[in-house]
């Protein structure tokens, strides 16, 4: 099957690249030239683990090229895929500009009978209208699927090439038959494939990641719990999750969720609600927990340094919202980075893949500086904090960081180590939500 796909952002290029190892014929496109100048050179312009080797392939197979024009993506497919951002407006609302653009130039490149898939995360009531659109603007009839996607950053290859379904609306039953044919290869055939109307598909996914994102905030209600009793908020993920109507998953506290994702569609569906007049109470708190979060090792410090931090000095060990991406959209990171800042205290951070994009984030400011290796992060600090739970934090040289800082304070704000190593290495130590021997 030919299929264009529209942005080649972190969903796009990840879907391309999987259609593309399936057999198909890809187009990918994006009005960033300097991202397709990359992607021809056969790199991906951004990290994300085992995409670089899937884009390889597709390209040596000649099933995967690239372009900057609409047209490109449009010409002789049976399927377009739009992949283009859909971020917050400064009301929290979602910013639709991209697809709308997007859509008004594919409705006339496609040619007659094409399907056009709406994969970005969309208001509800979006793709009737988008339909609608592109059928106005093509003087015919555009069949339209909207198809949302549930990829992760960091695992979204393996995501993509195996998800645990492939959610479908709209009411064609000939466009629906043709999408799921497009992943019957990708997915094994494994993946049930849900129909359904457009509204229930948008619904799908932003109720999706309000509950994932609702887990992640209960989580970190209870670590405050467990701060203030003296429970263990690691044993209580462990009882928890293994009721089996639990499970373990979205169970592990931290500095609270962000991403391109979590926090744009809580405030989108916030918006949505209020102007359904239905009043979302749920997603109100999940939110307003997930802005404590930030503040979680403010009474530590405090207790360090009394209320001026002005002049102290933090080793910020992760930037990127998670582990295995460079992303720092919404990153807990780099907001704590920025609060330590406008306190006075000077940054020293790293990242293993993300310090390109905080930089070009926070600007040029004389507070932080990045270091290329974790310890080099460390010299003249009075706290570490480890703000990202990367793999290469996990199991440090606890000697090595003491004889580097200034202070041993380590604040760990993903729970990455072992309190009781800790304390017996001579850190003073905290973590979120966890009691340790050294309080
Ligand atoms: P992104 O910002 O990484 O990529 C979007 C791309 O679209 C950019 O490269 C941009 O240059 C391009 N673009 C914008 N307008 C264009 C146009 N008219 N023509 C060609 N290219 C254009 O975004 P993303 O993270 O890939 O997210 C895309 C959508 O998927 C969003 O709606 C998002 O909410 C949703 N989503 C994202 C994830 C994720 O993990 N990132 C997961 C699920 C769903």
């Amino acid at each position: 099957m030919i299929i264009g796909v529209i942005g080649a952002g972190y969903v796009g290029l990840v879907t391309g690249a999987c259609l593309a190892r399936a057999g198909h014929s890809v187009r990918i496109v994006d009005s960033d030239a300097a991202k397709i100048a990359i992607l021809r050179g056969g790199r991906s312009p951004h990290y994300e683990p085992g995409l670089d080797a899937c884009l390889a392939e597709g390209i040596r197979a000649g099933r995967l090229s690239f372009g900057v024009r609409i047209e490109e993506a449009a010409r002789g497919a049976a399927v377009a895929l739009l992949a283009v951002g859909t971020p917050s407006r400064p009301d929290g609302t979602a910013d639709l500009s991209f697809l709308w653009e997007a859509v008004r130039e594919l409705a006339v490149a496609l040619d007659d009978g094409a399907v056009l898939v709406v994969k970005s995360t969309v208001p509800v009531g979006t793709n009737r209208r988008l339909a609608e659109l592109a059928s106005r603007t093509a003087g015919r009839p555009v069949k339209v699927v909207s198809n949302p996607e549930f990829l992760r950053e960091g695992t979204a290859v393996a995501d993509c090439l195996s998800p645990d379904r492939v959610v479908l609306g709209g009411g064609d039953a000939e466009a629906l038959a043709v999408v799921s044919a497009m992943y019957a290869g990708m997915a094994g055939g494994r993946a049930p494939v849900m129909a359904m109307d457009y509204e229930s598909a948008e619904m799908v996914k932003y109720a999706s990641n309000a509950y994932l994102a609702a887990r992640l905030s209960f989580i970190n209600e209870f670590a405050a719990l467990c701060r203030a009793t003296g429970a263990d908020i690691s044993a209580v993920c462990r009882g928890m999750g293994a009721d089996r109507r639990i499970g373990p998953d979205y169970l592990h506290p931290g500095l609270g969720y962000g991403g391109s994702c979590f926090p744009k569609d809580l405030q989108a569906l916030s918006r949505m609600a209020e102007s359904a007049g239905v009043d979302a109470a749920i997603c109100r708190a999940v939110v307003e927990v997930n802005q404590r979060q930030a503040g979680w090792f403010d009474p530590p410090l405090d207790a360090e340094w009394g209320k001026d931090w002005s002049g102290r000095h933090i080793a910020l060990w992760g930037l990127a919202f998670k582990a295995r991406t460079d992303d720092v959209r919404a990153s807990p990171a780099l907001a704590l980075a920025r609060r330590l800042m406008a306190r006075g205290v000077g940054v020293a951070a790293h990242d293993p893949a993300a310090v390109a994009n905080a930089q070009r984030e926070l600007g040029p400011s004389p507070a932080i500086r990045y270091a290329d290796d974790p310890y080099d992060a460390l010299p003249r600090a009075d706290a570490l904090i480890i703000a990202t739970e990367w793999e290469d934090y996990r199991h440090p040289d606890m000697a090595r960081i003491k004889t580097l800082m200034k202070t041993p304070l380590i604040l760990d704000g993903r729970n990455l180590l072992d309190p009781a190593e800790a304390a017996r290495a001579g850190f003073r130590y905290e973590s979120v939500g966890r009691s340790h021997p050294c309080r």
